[in-house]
């Protein structure tokens, strides 16, 4: 186990904000893991398990405790009644294992190309994008469960998935570590190309696309948007979509509609936003007046994505917060609709407590 004293987390996480850690152990085999549990134990700090820090807005006071940052590895393959089950270490990284996934040629990921971040950190959000989430694949989520310290395998039902949401970021907030995900493919199966911005980038494709060129399709897509993370791309210092897409009761939709109507507008409605009665929360900020590559001092909004907030460079963590609220203020006074963020807040005071295990 390898432990660090006072390290700036900041430099650990996409968006780039926040203060030190008061360690940072980096943990790559279960057991590990447990010593870093003992560890924060013996001397009473909190632990917060971090993986790719890409989800992550870090307060500048940092962590006073733990940070335990998840490097378990591996990925074993198997086929069990004509599918193939890959178990992956939660610290592989995941757009790698996507790679490794297609070039096994099995369906299931191809969709999820690009994401940043971590195996572990998949299930934690049910992390989704281009019409798939990895609650359709995952078939078991093997984890410590810091209530009695035994390693448990959670079956899919078990990790209560639904849009962005899990028993690991809800009711079962800090209770287990993450060490291994089962995900269960199709081999030889045909992409899934249902998204909107997916079938316009095959409109004219006769043939059904090979998962590799689907997966380079929705890499290109996302780079498009500063989804994708590349060097020397300043769009993509976030912690991606900043707001999730709001979901609406019929009334409440009634009402939005009534709203959009009275400013000429209309609210967009795509067939994979409709079916569960989601609006897109891009729609909602740009219509409530923030433009893409609006700016706030060190801060922003995306040139490329409406619902990413940027760090232009030396940004704080309190300049994202204040970003963050204004936008939400804004939003709910226009629409009357109050938009909840996708990104963790980890070290601020009312989070501190619920973040440690
Ligand atoms: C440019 C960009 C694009 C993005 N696009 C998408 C997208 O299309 N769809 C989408 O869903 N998300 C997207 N995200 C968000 C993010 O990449 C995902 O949520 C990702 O899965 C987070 O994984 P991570 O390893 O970085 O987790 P972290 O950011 O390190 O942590 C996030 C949360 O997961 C917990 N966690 C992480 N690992 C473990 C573990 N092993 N055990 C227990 N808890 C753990 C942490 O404690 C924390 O609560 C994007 C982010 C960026 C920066």
């Amino acid at each position: 186990m390898h432990i660090q004293e006072n390290v700036p987390l900041a430099p650990l996480t996409t968006l780039g904000v926040g203060g030190l850690a008061k360690y940072l152990v980096r943990a790559t085999t279960s057991d590990e893991v447990r010593k870093a549990v003992d560890f924060s134990r013996a001397r009473n700090l909190p632990l917060f398990v971090m993986g790719g820090g890409s989800n992550l807005v870090i307060s500048d006071a940092g962590w006073p405790g733990i940070v335990l940052h998840m490097d378990v590895r591996g990925i074993d393959e198997r086929s069990e009644n004509g599918k193939a089950l890959f178990e992956v270490g939660a610290g592989e990284t995941w757009d790698s294992f996507v790679a490794h996934s297609v070039t096994r040629n099995c369906a299931g990921l191809e969709c999820l190309s690009g994401i940043p971040g971590s195996v572990g950190g998949t299930p934690v959000q049910n992390v989704g994008a281009y019409g798939q989430e990895v609650s359709e694949t995952i078939e078991s989520v093997q984890v410590l469960d810091l209530r009695d310290g035994q390693l448990r395998e959670l079956c899919n039902p078990a990790c209560g998935f639904s849009y962005r949401t899990s028993i690991f970021n809800t009711t079962e907030r800090g209770r287990y570590i993450i060490l291994r995900v089962t995900y269960v493919l199709e081999p030889g199966g045909e992409p899934q190309i249902e998204y909107a911005d997916l079938k316009k980038f095959f409109a004219t494709t006769q043939k059904t696309p090979t998962l590799q060129i689907t997966r380079e399709a929705v890499r290109q897509i996302r780079a498009s948007k500063a989804m994708l993370i590349v060097p020397g791309d300043d769009d993509c210092r976030s912690a991606g979509s900043f707001f999730k897409n709001p979901i609406l009761t019929k009334e409440e939709h009634d009402d939005l509609v009534t709203i959009a109507q009275a400013k000429s507008l209309k609210v967009p409605s795509y067939p994979a936003l409709a079916a569960q009665r989601k609006v897109s929360a891009a729609w909602l900020v740009e219509n409530a007046g923030f433009q893409k590559g609006y700016t706030k001092g060190p801060v922003g909004i995306s040139h490329k994505h409406a619902l990413a907030i940027v760090n232009r460079g030396g940004a704080s963590a309190e300049d994202v917060v204040a970003l963050k609220s204004e936008i939400q203020r804004r939003v709910e006074d226009v629409f009357g609709i109050r938009l909840h963020p996708e990104p963790v807040f980890v070290g601020f005071k009312e989070e501190a407590n619920s973040q440690g295990a």
